[in-house]
């Protein structure tokens, strides 16, 4: 395992892991100095799709054992005895750095109990468009965010002893013709929305990154020399390999520029060819290919083996992708006590969004549960390979290769007849979301009703009810809407909650008057039902923020799902918003979203107060003139430094406040800091750079601060090819949602 930082709420520390990676690389060419060429093109090619206990399977070489790649980004998939942690999207919404730490921490300790060297996982892409089938995946709409969640995702899964594997890069943003769609976005855009939290990633150490199905500006992201070798190795200074998503590799000579891995290692799935293999030996032997290119690429492959320390006595691999009745995915029960942290994330990344005094819950006398989301599934918690089909329960989680196998699953259901027990709580039940005259007719004269929906999608190889990975449309699944129309049009206490892949129009009820409460619970994973009961009843109170916007219209948001083309056909994706993806289109469109990015309210309330910034010094600032120049509005040159150079992020400026609970109930709270930047720069009205946790007890006060690097401060300079200070002066705020600002104040010349 991997030493990482010590988690902190606002980190300060930015870790060096040039001196462990150094010391890899030379492990790694010791190793493969004797190595034949055959032998080192093996080590760069999967064994082929379905050979092999793991997804992806590099076979042994020499002392090299080879290695197991596994998804996913919530637990190992295809195996018994594991935990499904909530989804990345839920985990996006608790805003809490030290929740995502230990999230990633649990699962690395699973993955690598059931012998899996390299986790595919944690995934990041943005969440350009609300139908992306595979957003639940990863982490929001906000790079800042996404790109915290996965540094920290990362930090945890290779301190438990995994690699991991930053995915699915880049641009890759919807399902429909995944293959054979072309992204279109300009530099600047690529730099500061989709390739950060690519580069956060490489500052946690990644190990692996995976190149995406899709063309990017009209080449293949496996075979693209702009991102994978200017991008992530020079700008980044990326030392682990990058995989190809599974079957993405395009050729030979193309891919070999950037790609280091072909996985699973066939052409397609199952043809028994491949691109590298024996191709890639010719090529070397015919000096198409450069000895070194081929040394580099193996060299990358078990330096990130011994990064990990994967050498010192690693677990044989316990999985059976391929045979899930072999005995061997029941050898080793990795769940240990992880249940807790699912628990607590499931509630912490349930986001209040409404609540007019209904909750929390308080002894009711009785209640009634309406909708088949929040019963357990009719033929248990895999009903369907995958999860792909239409959940007959809760929606624990999206469908696809991004998923595992329910050890157990807790309905909102069981754990709330559980607590009505304690509470001597009469509990009624409908869960036939079809009958809405039965529906409607059951809440009546209860204290309170709870109407539970969803909306599920997933990974395009799958389609469930239409949709073929991509959501069809925003609306709650099995006429949700309409299922808490015929609830409030009874009972004048009707709670909502939701279990969705992403945001949804409410517009149908959100202003219903009998609608007294919205519950966002995201994707919960296998306790699920403990946590929404937790929220419910005000067991936890609710911190959780949106990690997007909530629009009142499909088109109110600024990119929309592609579709059609003929089956030949390269569709265009043109990223045409460019920076202005989700609340910075809302905030310069001057739209008026539902509820924004970074709302969420909880059981109490808080004031902020006293504002101060102050300028941090550093020794390591003076030691170059690179500060001077950045100083003087002139831009970090990639030739000095790649851009994670460690002083460009080191905290430049420090910003205090106070936090005071002026409510009733202990509870925390997620202050946000947005940059304005002047209008000249070109950039969005506000942009999120920053955020903390504190907890205060009511009529207590807190201090709080959260830190600014340069580059935070920073724009991409397309000309000068580097993070550049833009001109004019820069403000910013302090609050509660990227609307809801509490405190102002300016960053110092
Ligand atoms: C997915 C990847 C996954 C891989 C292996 C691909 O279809 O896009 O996210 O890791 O398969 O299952
Ligand atoms: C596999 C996934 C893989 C996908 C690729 C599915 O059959 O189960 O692991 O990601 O194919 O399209």
């Amino acid at each position: 395992p991997l030493d990482p930082p010590p988690v902190s709420a606002d980190p300060v520390v930015v870790p060096d892991f040039a001196p462990a990676w150094a010391a890899a690389y030379t492990k790694a060419m010791s190793m493969i100095s004797n190595f034949t060429i055959q032998q080192k093109a093996n080590i760069t090619t999967g064994v082929g799709w379905g050979n092999g206990l793991c997804v992806g399977n590099i076979a042994a070489v020499g002392d090299f054992p080879g290695l197991c790649l596994q998804d996913s980004p919530l637990g190992v998939r295809d195996t018994d005895f594991v935990t499904s942690f909530p989804a990345g999207i839920t985990t996006a919404s608790t805003w809490n750095r030290a929740l995502m730490r230990a999230r990633g921490f649990a699962m690395g300790q699973e993955h690598r109990m059931k012998g899996v060297n390299v986790a595919l996982g944690p995934m990041m892409n943005m969440g350009r468009i609300a139908q992306g089938g595979r957003n639940w995946e990863g982490f929001g709409a906000d790079p800042f965010l996404s790109g915290e969640a996965a540094y920290e995702t990362i930090l945890g899964l290779q301190a438990g002893g995994v690699q991991a594997t930053a995915k699915h890069y880049i641009n890759n943003e919807q399902e429909w013709k995944r293959t054979q769609e072309s992204s279109n976005v300009d530099d600047r855009t690529q730099h500061e929305i989709y390739a950060h939290p690519f580069m956060r990633s490489v500052m946690a150490g990644v190990s692996s990154v995976m190149c995406s199905y899709n063309l990017v500006n009209d080449t293949y992201a496996c075979n693209n020399n702009k991102t994978l070798n200017d991008i992530m190795k020079r700008e980044f200074g990326f030392q682990g390999f990058i995989q190809s998503d599974w079957a993405a590799t395009m050729d030979t000579l193309g891919a070999v520029a950037g790609l280091d891995l072909t996985m699973p290692g066939d052409i397609t799935m199952g043809s028994g060819t491949t691109y590298f293999g024996q191709n890639l030996t010719d090529f070397v032997l015919n000096d198409t290919i450069s000895i070194q290119r081929l040394d580099d690429m193996a060299t990358r492959i078990i330096a990130a083996w011994y990064f990990l320390h994967q050498d010192e006595g690693y677990p044989n691999t316990t999985v059976s992708s391929f045979d899930l009745y072999n005995p061997l995915n029941q050898e080793v029960n990795a769940q240990s006590d992880h249940y807790l942290i699912v628990r607590e994330i499931g509630a912490a990344g349930t986001v209040l969004l409404k609540n007019e005094g209904a909750l929390p819950l308080c002894k009711p006398k009785n209640i009634v549960l309406v909708g088949s989301d929040a019963a357990p599934p009719t033929s248990g918690p895999n009903e369907y390979t995958d999860q792909g089909g239409d959940p007959s329960g809760i929606l624990a989680m999206g469908w696809g290769s991004g998923t595992d196998n329910f050890t157990y699953l807790v309905s909102p259901y069981e754990a709330i007849q559980a607590r009505a027990r304690v509470d001597q709580t009469s509990v009624f039940w409908d869960f036939d979301d079809w009958d809405l005259a039965a529906a409607g007719n059951s809440v009546i004269g209860m204290e309170a009703a709870i109407v539970f929906v969803n909306s599920d999608s997933g990974e395009g190889y799958i389609t469930v009810d239409g949709n073929a990975g991509d959501r069809q449309n925003l609306s709650a699944w099995h006429q949700g809407d309409q299922l808490i129309l015929a609830v409030a049009a009874q009972n004048n206490n009707t709670i909502v909650v939701t279990n969705s892949v992403g945001p949804l129009i409410i517009e149908p009820w959100v202003d219903h008057p009998n609608v007294t409460a919205i519950v966002w619970a995201n994707l919960g994973g296998n306790e699920a039902g403990n946590a929404i009961a937790d929220i419910l009843y005000g067991a936890w109170n609710p911190s959780g923020k949106l990690p997007y916007t909530i629009a009142k219209s499909p088109a109110d948001y600024p990119a929309q799902l592609v579709t059609g083309g003929t089956a030949a056909d390269i569709l265009s994706i043109n990223y045409t918003e460019g920076l202005f993806i989700d609340y910075r289109w809302f905030d310069a469109q001057n739209i008026t979203p539902r509820y924004e990015f970074g709302f969420g309210l909880s059981y109490t309330t808080f004031e902020y107060s006293n504002l101060a910034i102050t300028k941090i010094y550093h020794e390591d600032y003076a030691q170059t003139d690179l500060v001077h120049n950045w100083e003087d509005g002139g831009a970090t040159p990639i030739a000095e430094g790649s851009t994670t150079a460690l002083w460009l992020h080191m905290p430049a400026h420090k910003i205090t406040f106070d936090v005071t609970n002026t409510g009733a109930l202990y509870g925390g709270e997620v202050p946000q800091l947005y940059i304005h930047h002047s209008p000249s720069a070109g950039e969005p009205p506000s942009v999120l750079k920053g955020f903390t946790n504190v907890v205060v007890s009511p009529g207590q006060t807190t201090s709080a601060s959260i830190t600014l690097s340069r580059y935070d401060l920073s724009v991409w300079d397309v000309v000068r090819q580097g993070w550049a200070k833009p001109e004019g002066t820069m403000t910013f705020s302090v609050g509660a949602s990227s609307r809801d600002f509490r405190l102002n104040g300016t960053i110092p010349a």
